[in-house]
């Protein structure tokens, strides 16, 4: 078995059970071995049944004392089996799991773990979990507790991942280099992995903890500098000449910019006339004015004869991005072309073609601007939205295209500045960080469901008032069937709760033409409420909304909630940002205090990484990080310098990682992040 053999070849891992780990990206025996435990239990204390604690987990030794019984409970059958160990008996019971009585064989010797229930004054233990006592039997140990998916249970996994790493043992290949493991004192691969599901000491946890993040940063690390170094250090980046036309752009907008924005365009300014290649990150609060640099620039890169993309998460996004690059720039002669997924295969080719021979200047779009077949005649300037949608590997990709364009890279992720630099390795970073005038703060309360009534109300007066609201629909689980469901029958629910008010709904199962349709609509005033699902349409920009209800608050962190807050208090009106929750658990207390105390973005994100666990399931894709699969931004922050610092001097003593010390680790990496940016 290869470690990229997929997980099917496990012996237990059939059709339907590989369906439901592909849920959590799990599809190879790598990503099963990548699939790091949340949390453990230690089950290496192990107590004598007379001395079974009641309410709490125990992990004890007894054997089977005969077949066990069957019986019925209202409509749920039972097993019930007595086991027995020197110091007394108990009974354990399954529900609705007959097999049981045969799974467990009389006389034999099994680890138990499970809570003590009394019922009926009998003590009983309900489906506790086993495990066989055989020949190398070391005593209880520290088991690993998964991320997991309705239907595989921790059993399951943990069976899952031993057999995987029975398969692979000794054979994975140690790609850091001895050197780079012997000066920053790191653990072998093969014991790193092995350790990190079961560990065998509490120090062996801590090591193979200590040597997969450091592994996990010193590869992207790695990546970052390995880009810089191939794309974006030429000199030879294509000269503005015509600094005037970027004056000239400025007076074409409605609004004089802010002070913020005059310093982050002089950055881009000087970038481009220094006849090197521009590779920046433009951070700035949602609502800072971003998209107004944006524009300019590209306004800057076409007057000067080249052509400029900008490239969007979505296609809403990149049908609004459209929209206020034709308003601004159409009146000026320059044609704006969109070029998304959705376009007839004719329109398409047309406008390849127009992209071909120069024609089309401002190319506006989803990833699909990237995509090969598309051929640039002149590309000066790429602009990529919203960036934490993209990955490295994108990044890459786009400095492929044409010949050495600029890039320009937006994100309204308000990470800490020190955190950026080492993440953003690759690019150089400008802030905006102010709000253009006039701006009111957003009033934000959070509130349990039982305030709904008052809320509807308000909701209701805000309509009546001219206004117009969005509502972040309640939605249980990651599902898009069930995801359209919830949204129209919140809708309904809304809608008769509302009856005077215009209220419509999108969904992620949409045509992006019925969508632009409703958005339309919506930032035209037609509609009065937009209710929809999750965060997929973060970019748009509506100044009259100023109600933002985010349903079931405590399913987003804390950015993502920001982000969400950041599409209204947009014009003159006083924004409302109202937050319900019924979620009682610390982390869930802790987002809504910090959201109703400070909107500032950067403050926002700080305590954003502070509250996260080690290894959240979701972790920080929402965020705008790149996804780590056991480092923790926040905490590992010791072990990240560290291997920057790594990445630096290898890049350093071996530019293109040709020494033969280096092999495995280069073909990790282009098999990894580099190789993949070419074939996508
Ligand atoms: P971002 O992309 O950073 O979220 P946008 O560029 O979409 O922000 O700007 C948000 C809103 O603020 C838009 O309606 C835009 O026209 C407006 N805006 C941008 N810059 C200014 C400014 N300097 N003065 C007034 N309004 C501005
Ligand atoms: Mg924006």
């Amino acid at each position: 078995m290869e470690r990229n053999s997929p997980i099917t070849e496990l012996k237990n891992i059939g059709e339907q059970r590989a369906k439901k780990l592909n849920r959590m990206n799990i599809f190879t025996i790598e990503d099963l071995l990548e699939h790091y435990p949340r949390d453990y239990k230690d089950r290496s204390r192990i107590v004598p049944i007379a001395e079974l604690q009641k309410d709490e987990e125990n992990t004890f030794i007894a054997r089977i004392k005969g077949e066990g019984t069957t019986g019925r409970h209202g409509r749920l059958t039972f097993t019930r089996i007595k086991v027995y160990d020197k110091t007394g008996e108990i009974a354990l019971v399954w529900y609705n799991q007959p097999y049981m009585k045969t799974a467990l064989k009389t006389g034999e010797a099994y680890l138990f773990t499970g809570k003590i229930q009394s019922k009926y004054k009998k003590r009983e233990i309900i489906s506790p979990e086993y495990e066989k006592i055989e020949g190398n039997f070391a005593g209880g140990r520290i088991v690993p507790v998964y991320p997991s998916v309705a239907g595989i249970s921790q059993k399951m996994l943990r069976g899952y991942l031993s057999d995987a790493l029975a398969e692979v043992q000794g054979t994975l290949p140690e790609d850091l280099p001895v050197w780079i493991r012997q000066k920053y004192h790191l653990a072998e691969r093969n014991f790193s992995v092995q350790n990190i599901h079961f560990p065998a000491t509490e120090q062996g946890f801590y090591d193979a903890r200590r040597r997969l993040v450091f592994e996990e940063f010193f590869l992207l690390q790695t990546t970052l500098l390995f880009l810089k170094q191939a794309y974006f250090c030429h000199d030879q980046g294509v000269k503005m000449e015509q600094e005037d036309a970027l004056t000239f752009g400025e007076s074409r907008l409605p609004f004089s910019l802010t002070d913020a924005q005059k310093k982050v365009l002089g950055e881009i300014q000087k970038d481009m006339t220094s006849g090197k290649v521009m590779n920046r990150l433009v951070q700035g609060d949602v609502g800072s004015g971003k998209t107004a640099v944006a524009m300019l620039a590209a306004y800057w890169v076409i007057a000067n004869g080249y052509q400029a993309v900008i490239m969007a998460p979505t296609e809403v996004l990149a049908e609004q991005h459209e929209k206020s690059f034709k308003e601004m720039m159409e009146p000026l002669g320059i044609s704006v072309v969109l070029l998304s997924g959705s376009l007839k295969a004719k329109e398409k080719r047309e406008r390849l073609a127009q992209i071909a021979d120069g024609s089309a200047k401002m190319i506006v779009g989803t990833h699909a601007v990237i995509q090969k077949g598309v051929e640039y005649a002149n590309l000066g300037l790429v602009i990529t939205d919203e960036q934490h949608r993209f990955g490295v590997r994108q990044r890459g990709m786009l400095g492929e295209k044409g010949d050495h364009p600029h890039t320009l890279v937006m994100t309204a992720t308000p990470i800490p500045r020190t955190l950026a630099l080492i993440l953003y390795g690759d690019l150089d970073i400008s802030v905006i960080d102010q709000l253009p005038p006039g701006r009111k703060k957003i009033d934000t309360i959070a509130v349990n469901s039982l305030y709904h009534e008052r809320i509807y109300a308000f909701l209701q007066k805000q309509v009546q008032a001219g206004r117009q609201a969005y509502v972040i629909c309640p939605m249980i689980e990651e599902n898009e069937k069930l995801e359209v469901e919830d949204v129209l029958s919140y809708t309904e629910k809304l809608q008769e709760s509302l009856p005077n008010c215009k209220i419509v709904c999108v969904h992620g199962k949409m045509k992006a033409q019925e969508k632009q349709q409703i958005m339309e609509d919506f930032a035209k005033g037609e509609t009065d409420i937009l209710v929809s699902t999750t965060v997929i349409e973060v970019g748009i920009n509506v100044p009259n909304a100023t109600v933002m209800l985010i349903e079931n608050a405590e399913r987003f962190g804390l950015a993502q909630l920001h982000q969400l807050r950041g599409r209204v208090g947009r014009g003159a009106e006083q924004s409302y940002c109202i937050l319900v929750s019924d979620a009682k658990t610390k982390i869930a207390k802790e987002r809504m205090r910090t959201m109703t105390k400070t909107t500032d973005g950067f403050l926002i994100s700080e305590t954003d990484l502070k509250l996260r666990g080690p290894g959240e399931f979701f972790g920080t894709r929402q965020h705008g990080l790149p996804e780590m699969k056991i480092a923790n931004l926040y905490r590992d922050t010791g072990i990240l310098k560290e291997a920057q610092a790594a990445a630096e001097e290898l890049l350093k003593r071996d530019e293109a990682l040709e020494e033969e010390c280096h092999t495995l680790l280069k073909d990790r990496l282009f098999g990894q992040f580099l190789g993949k940016s070419l074939e996508l």
